[in-house]
């Protein structure tokens, strides 16, 4: 679609280097023959200015492992395999405030989140082992 790709290219324009590391476009190319890429914050919404930044093959790479992860985490705790979409339906939900998501469906996300980066929830009442 001709449209998005403008989008993307407005967005490469405003960010100029990726978001995250800084990496430069002309040193994406150098390591990856592609130019810098456009992320959707929120998975699976439009493509638009305020929905998208940029970010290098590599921090792009790791911002949607660490999505996978949670995605894994998320299914062996509800104890049902989620689909990629209905995972994104989910994690949609959650970074959307106004959709009224209800708090514990949001608090297991940051859950799982937190668990798979390692980090230690203050959570430390008994949680079935499940
Ligand atoms: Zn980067
Ligand atoms: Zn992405």
């Amino acid at each position: 679609m001709k449209e998005i790709e403008e989008i993307k290219n407005s967005v490469r324009n405003r960010d100029v280097v990726c978001t995250k590391c800084g990496m430069t476009n002309e040193e994406n190319i150098k390591r990856t023959k592609k130019r810098l890429h456009v992320h959707r914050i929120r998975p699976g919404s439009k493509y638009g200015l305020e929905e998208c930044v940029t970010l290098c093959a590599y921090c792009h790479y790791e911002e949607h492992k660490v999505r996978v992860k949670v995605q894994d985490a998320l299914s062996k705790i509800l104890h049902v395999r989620l689909s990629a979409s209905q995972f994104e339906e989910i994690e949609r939900a959650a970074t959307d405030r106004d959709e009224g998501m209800s708090e514990w469906v949001r608090n297991t996300l940051l859950y799982c989140a937190k668990e798979e980066a390692g980090l230690k929830t203050d959570d430390s009442s008994a949680r079935g082992t499940g």
